[in-house]
């Protein structure tokens, strides 16, 4: 597709401006421009071509199936959207008087109520932007915790197969991340625990299903562990997808966990935003909450600044408020009943994908898997195919890839996650589309290692757009 730039013609205007009716003033020469801005002159029908045209070039929810494993590519609902454009939520601003954004002010309390509920824990942030923030929050606050009690704890212990915000939160958070190994069916060693989790350990950052899709079925034994050593135990709640309704945080032991609106309840995300990453707490930590949270007295909502040990502002304002618009819609339709039939679809519907194609790519660990599951594509290496090359040949068929490469402790890994929304049609045809192509790596492999063919790009050299960074055009 051409860029706008090389579509434009001299002389052409895409609008028309009635004739200037206030007195026009000189500009001093310094203020002036040397030569004229270089803008693309098109029509307006131009633009909305080019543009509409743009914005189908890539993949997206709305086009077909979107398999990305841990980001949760979750359908989202077109009323969020009209919900998140009423002007009573576009128009306001966050430093009006708490009077005049009641509300505002009541969504938020309500979305807290929500998700604390869904955990059964006590206190909520709604500020942090994201999981990773909401992570940084959360361990930050364990920091103020131990230094409130002058313990001088140093370490997280994190699994080797945590998603890399938590190693990086952890160290952003002033302690030292160490690494705990999983066992050969993909969980937490426990020996290996107990061994590691001294009273140095400040406490254990726990992604539960883990990032290989497998439920923890220690996990009150694992909390219990870290507990016994006075330590805290943070749940990566980015795989909430597949508890809803059906075991709560709180129950299992954790002290904190993060949400992922963005991903658990529906609101579009990728390409970096927006997203929210509540992070709800056990009573113990609800001092150290981010300043300020929302409260209610007398149902008057307002702004509370009252926390004693705040670690502080973690966000502008109070967070991404539209994202939070969405998932409370999406939540307000869903119902306490429906949540947990999200979740027995999306573990249903991994199963049945993973179950479906496990004689034709390696399956890493053979349990059931929870609403996301790993295969590799360690099978295909002896003909020289990469998981890399199934990934970009999934393309050809107007399907995103699944996440590959991911988590690092599967080699050759193709994570995938269906989502709840998706029909038995759609799922019938990505594993007919996999078979496929897992056959086309016997008879004809080099289509799968020069794929994608039918893409607007074929295969960027990755490495290279990184190392040589251009983001203008130039003539
Ligand atoms: C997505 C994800 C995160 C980080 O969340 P963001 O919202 O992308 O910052 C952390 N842990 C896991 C397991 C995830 O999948």
């Amino acid at each position: 597709m051409e860029l706008i730039f090389e579509i434009s013609e001299t002389g052409r205007k895409g609008y028309s401006l009635p004739a200037c009716d206030v007195p026009e003033i000189d500009v001093s020469e310094i203020h002036r421009r040397k030569s004229p801005a270089e803008l693309p002159e098109v029509s307006e029908p131009q633009v909305m071509r080019h543009f509409v045209n743009l914005s189908v070039l890539n993949h997206h929810v709305d086009e077909d199936f979107y398999p990305l494993g841990s980001c949760t590519m979750k359908y989202n609902p077109k009323i969020n959207e009209e919900a998140a454009r009423l002007e009573g939520f576009t128009n306001i601003h966050p430093l009006q008087p708490e009077k005049t954004t009641q509300g505002a002010l009541k969504l938020m309390y309500e979305l807290g109520e929500y998700l604390k509920k869904i955990v059964n824990l006590e206190a909520i942030t709604l500020q942090p932007a994201a999981g990773a923030q909401g992570e940084f929050s959360a361990i930050s606050m364990f920091k103020a915790y131990f230094n409130k009690k002058n313990e001088n704890r140093k370490y997280i212990l994190v699994p080797d197969s945590a998603h890399g915000t938590n190693p990086a939160s952890v160290n952003f958070s002033g302690f030292k991340p160490v690494t705990l190994p999983s066992n050969d069916k993909g969980l937490v060693d426990i020996d290996k625990l107990k061994e590691l989790m001294t009273d140095e350990v400040a406490g254990l950052m726990l992604t539960n299903p883990n990032t290989l899709g497998l439920f923890e079925k220690s996990v009150k034994l694992i909390t219990e562990i870290v507990h016994q050593k006075g330590g805290l135990v943070y749940l990566d709640g980015a795989n909430l997808n597949a508890l809803l309704g059906i075991t709560r945080a709180g129950d299992s032991g954790f002290d904190a966990v993060h949400f992922n609106l963005h991903k658990t309840f529906s609101t579009p995300h990728g390409g970096g935003g927006p997203g929210s990453g509540p992070v709800a707490v056990r009573k113990i930590l609800e001092n150290y909450l981010p300043a300020p949270t929302v409260s209610m007295n007398n149902k008057t909502y307002f702004l509370n600044y009252d926390i004693p040990h705040s670690i502080g502002k973690v966000q502008t304002f109070h967070g991404n408020f539209l994202v939070m618009v969405k998932a409370y819609t999406f939540l307000r339709i869903i119902g306490e009943q429906g949540l947990k039939e999200i979740s027995k679809s999306a573990i249903l519907n991994a199963n049945y994908i993973i179950q479906s194609l496990k004689n034709d790519y390696y399956l890493a660990y053979s349990d059931f898997c929870m609403h996301e599951g790993v295969l590799s594509g360690k099978n295909l290496k002896e003909r020289g195919i990469k998981t890399l090359d199934v990934a970009k040949r999934l393309l050809d068929f107007g399907l995103h890839a699944p996440t590959v490469y991911f988590p690092l402790i599967v080699s050759e890994a193709l994570m995938i996650e269906p989502t709840d929304s998706e029909s038995k049609e759609t799922l019938d045809k990505f594993i007919e589309v996999m078979k496929k192509i897992r056959k086309e790596a016997d008879d004809n492999p080099d289509i799968l290692k020069t794929a994608p063919h039918s893409t607007p790009v074929r295969r960027l050299d990755e490495v290279k757009a990184i190392k040589e960074l251009k983001t203008i055009w130039t003539k």
